[in-house]
């Protein structure tokens, strides 16, 4: 009786930024760059397209939260002149957008192995059915 190897958790091995098969290789090559192959495990990232989902992920919970809570309250509650904001607010939003980057990209990425994404095929001599438009039949 054989064992299947126990799934690794897309959450510990892609924010460390480790092959989601073996869990030693590493997934990128760079900063953002995905390496083609594992180099300890051999597996082809091809499978991988987390397309815009990383850049999505912090502009939407990130970006705004920082922008919002940082930016308003250092306005609010201090009123500070236009330079505090660019010295002060502009490097934590950016800071708060590029940090998270790569573990949210890794993450992305290691769950769509996880959980077995594939693009999506549309079949061969498949028909859109027909929709009713309206005025259509007038011209
Ligand atoms: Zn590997």
């Amino acid at each position: 009786m054989t064992t299947q190897p126990q799934p690794l958790s897309p959450m510990k091995t892609g924010v460390r930024g480790l092959c989601p098969r073996c869990g030693q290789g590493h997934l990128f090559e760079g900063f953002m760059k995905l390496k083609l192959k594992c180099e300890a495990c051999g597996l082809d990232n091809g499978f991988a397209d987390p397309a815009t989902g990383t850049a999505f992920f912090v502009n939407c919970f990130t970006f705004i939260l920082v922008a919002v809570v940082v930016s308003a309250w250092i306005e609010i509650a201090m009123s500070p002149s236009l330079w505090v904001h660019i010295l002060v607010s502009l490097p934590i939003v950016l800071m708060a957008c590029v940090l998270p980057l790569r573990p949210l990209k890794g993450w992305l990425v290691n769950s769509q192995f996880f959980y077995k994404t594939r693009r999506g095929k549309i079949p061969s001599g498949y028909a859109a059915p027909e929709t009713a438009t309206p005025g259509a039949d007038k011209v």
